[in-house]
């Protein structure tokens, strides 16, 4: 079979064998592969930087029925300054986690890997005026990019336009005062809350990142949309949950 090269994102590694990783690669032509990286652990292999976690390089490998073979690798960012700052770096790994259980082996989204690679870069270069709202905004893009866009014009369940201010997770958008108690889990959210999600949708990231918005709102938007994806796609994220545990390490 013949060598393909693309750029891609690591955006999963596991340790294999002695010296070597099983890497899952977002790529721009061929979508999620799993490959593996064989010699990179050698404290001197030459691939070491560009095979690791958060590295978005220029990758050629052997493709194989479930795992390809690195062959080279390039590295073009390495998106480091995300290393040395903890709330960063989990956010970060949120991210790759979500992209991971979003798409399947194989499936392409050119359009979403351009998106995270912005957020990453915005978020390691400290370029946003709220990490949290980039978090959000790929959250919000991704799940409706997937066909999940939450309904926030009008109530799920009735259609009213007035006094939307329940998020619901099992209806896919929001529910009015009267339909709140409809079956299924249902946020409390205001009405610039409402705003900031329909934000998420329309603006592109760019506008996002110079837009101040409350950080209180922000990490329950994050909470609601997590939720809300983990119901669309059938699988929870196990990087989110250890976000929240880092934020309070006590509860
Ligand atoms: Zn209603």
């Amino acid at each position: 079979m013949s060598l393909i090269k693309t750029k891609g994102l690591v955006i999963k590694e596991q340790a294999f064998k002695e010296q070597d990783k099983i890497l899952t690669i977002f790529t721009e032509d061929e979508g999620k592969i799993q490959c593996i990286a064989r010699g990179v652990r050698r404290p001197k292999s030459g691939l070491m930087a560009s095979t690791q976690i958060f590295a978005y390089s220029e990758f050629v490998y052997y493709p194989g029925k479930s795992f390809g073979s690195i062959n080279q690798a390039d590295l073009i960012e390495s998106f480091y300054p995300l290393r040395n700052d903890l709330t960063k770096m989990a956010l970060g790994a949120y991210l790759l986690d979500l992209m991971n259980n979003a798409f399947d082996f194989f499936q392409k989204s050119p359009e979403i890997l351009k998106l995270l690679l912005h957020i990453l870069y915005y978020m390691a270069q400290g370029k946003a005026k709220s990490d949290l709202a980039l978090v959000g905004a790929f959250q919000m893009k991704l799940v409706s990019y997937l066909g999940y866009r939450p309904r926030l014009d009008r109530c799920s369940a009735c259609e009213s336009q007035e006094n939307l201010n329940f998020f619901s997770i099992e209806n896919y958008g929001l529910l009015c005062r009267d339909c709140y108690s409809s079956p299924g889990y249902a946020y409390k959210i205001t009405d610039n809350m409402v705003a900031v999600l329909a934000d998420f949708l329309k603006e592109p990231i760019k506008e996002i990142k110079n837009r101040e918005y409350s950080s209180e709102d922000m990490m329950k938007l994050n909470d609601i949309l997590d939720h809300y994806i983990g119901n669309c796609i059938g699988k929870g994220s196990k990087a989110y949950a250890f976000y929240k545990s880092m934020l309070n390490p006590l509860v």
